[in-house]
């Protein structure tokens, strides 16, 4: 009878997928296409997602590159525009 409980499909509650049990972790990981939590702007593989955000998620909170004499930190797309005016930067020019 606990042949039964192994074959359980389950769904997905973040695509709606149905699979077999053991299948589950597998498709979470490298198979379920979800959108970004953080931007919302792309929908990948949970182990694509990892390094969406830590490479290119424009609203993951990165810190100033110049992080040894600089306290700033905020998302990702506004960095560029932060370099702009950090004054460690200024200095180091
Ligand atoms: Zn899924
Ligand atoms: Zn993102
Ligand atoms: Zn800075």
């Amino acid at each position: 009878m606990n042949r039964i409980l192994e074959n359980l499909t389950v769904t997905c509650n973040k695509c709606s997928q149905d699979m077999a049990r053991s299948k589950f972790v597998e498709h979470y990981y490298t198979s379920c296409i979800q959108p970004c939590d953080q931007c919302g702007e792309v929908n990948m593989s949970l182990n694509d997602l990892f390094n969406h955000m830590a490479q290119m998620c424009p609203k993951t909170i990165v810190p100033c590159d110049n992080e040894e004499s600089c306290q700033w930190s905020g998302p990702r797309k506004d960095l560029s525009a932060h370099l702009a005016s950090c004054s460690a930067t200024k200095v180091l020019n």
